[in-house]
């Protein structure tokens, strides 16, 4: 593993006006495109992105080739690209740097994607919140199309393929994959039982592979330089570099390009360090939807799947939220477990009643009326609720509860021996 400092994504963010289409061909903007379609077959763009280790960068991790290659070669139906750019975990926000930036670099992306799965019409979902970044991916549709990078023809290969962009209505749900095609459709952002996945029935009942911002901007990179050079900079089975989004108690929060593998102790000091020069007391190291980790995990962890995996957590988004030692654990999970307890959308009990159950429970700890059962009832509610329920949702209400509970007992323990009590 090589943790070379090359900023591969981030390349042109200080670059004046590197969202416009003239500085984007400059420096070597849409160069992938034409080496794309005039010198590779969609089979070698998708081997080239499976040899790269490109994973997810939503939160799942999934193989970006492997998920291409899902799509069937003969389908009689038409075949959608979706790009999730609905950006909604809490503590997340890389992709906004991309499409307000960098959007040509995504637009990019996209036709070399929706080239490798035979698309000819894809969508770009993003947050209603993001009203601005819509405005500013658009221009840079109407620039592309104008110069013959998005539409009719593109580069005169006699490929088509168009972009239209769609802004939600500020669920946090519709981040979830089906149920974002769901909402495109235009119903109520429900999620859909899987399978059948979306590679063969997505939007309108036809093939659609959906992919993250920040994993389309990382292709045109990777047909430039070639599969090998990409994961060469992260680690074997988390190829490449990421954007960190780092908030909470650092002395510089911001958007950081590490490569996968980077210790999280080094990206807390590249940020200034904890904030004050206090003492780290925990980390989640990707949204609220991974499971917080004590200040020893996160001074010895890589950031890669594969090693917050095995500490039973995960790299999820890449919204690290670090927090010092004043911060208070129990309130800091009640915020998030009412954030999940909001947002659920209501269909399956576990998580519609697990998460009420679990706020009910956190608000008569903090205001100083819990006992020692109740913080056995976070895990067990918590337990119960993790793998029975019909979307990620319900995983990630449990996942950021139980072990906040287990690894940060006695800040449970003050509230119940009435030592602390606040007003919920
Ligand atoms: Fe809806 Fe929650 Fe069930 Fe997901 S887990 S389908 S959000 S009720």
């Amino acid at each position: 593993m090589c943790l070379v400092m090359e900023k591969v994504l981030s390349a042109r963010f200080d670059i004046p006006n590197s969202h416009t289409l003239d500085v984007y061909l400059q420096h070597g903007g849409y160069r992938a495109l034409q080496k794309a379609l005039t010198e590779m077959t969609p089979e070698q763009i998708t081997e080239e992105v499976k040899k790269s280790a490109l994973r997810g960068r939503g939160g799942a991790g999934f193989s970006t080739g492997l998920k291409w290659s899902f799509v069937p070669k003969d389908s009689p139906k038409p075949i959608y690209l979706v790009v999730n750019a609905d950006e909604s975990e809490p503590g997340t926000f890389k992709d906004r740097p991309i499409m307000e930036k960098d959007p040509h670099a995504l637009l990019e992306g996209m036709m070399i994607a929706a080239y490798a799965i035979s698309s000819h019409l894809a969508f770009i979902y993003i947050r209603g919140e993001y009203w601005y970044l819509k405005e500013r991916l658009e221009q840079a549709i109407e620039e592309a199309r104008a110069r013959g990078y998005v539409g009719k023809n593109i580069l005169g290969t006699g490929f088509d393929c168009d972009v239209i962009v769609h802004p939600g209505a500020g669920a946090y749900i519709c981040g979830e994959e089906t149920a974002l095609l769901e909402s495109l459709e235009g119903k109520r952002g429900y999620p859909r039982i899987k399978p059948p996945f979306p590679a063969l029935v997505g939007l309108y009942g036809c093939p659609t592979v959906v992919n993250n911002v920040e994993t389309i901007a990382s292709v045109p990179p990777i047909i430039v330089n070639g599969g090998d050079w990409f994961r060469r900079l992260g680690t074997e089975k988390s190829g490449g570099t990421r954007l960190f989004a780092v908030s909470g108690h650092v002395e510089r929060p911001g958007v950081y390009e590490r490569p996968l593998g980077y210790p999280l102790k080094q990206l807390i000091e590249d940020c200034g360090g904890v904030r004050g020069g206090r003492k780290l007391k925990a980390v989640i190291p990707g949204g609220t939807s991974a499971p917080i980790l004590t200040a020893e995990e996160a001074e010895t962890i890589t950031l890669d799947f594969e090693a917050l995996a095995a500490i039973g957590s995960m790299l999820g988004s890449g919204g690290v939220i670090v927090m010092d030692e004043t911060t208070d654990i129990v309130q800091a999970t009640y915020r998030s477990i009412k954030f999940y307890e909001h947002e659920s959308c209501g269909w399956c009990v576990p998580c519609r009643e697990g998460t009420n159950w679990l706020v009910k429970i956190f608000r008569r700890l903090l205001r100083g009326g819990g006992t020692e059962r109740d913080i056995d009832m976070l895990i067990e509610l918590s337990d119960n609720m993790f793998g029975r329920t019909h979307c990620p949702l319900g995983d990630a209400a449990a996942w950021a509860v139980a072990p906040a509970v287990k690894k940060f007992r006695a800040e449970f323990e003050r509230y119940v021996q009435r030592r602390v009590s606040v007003a919920v």
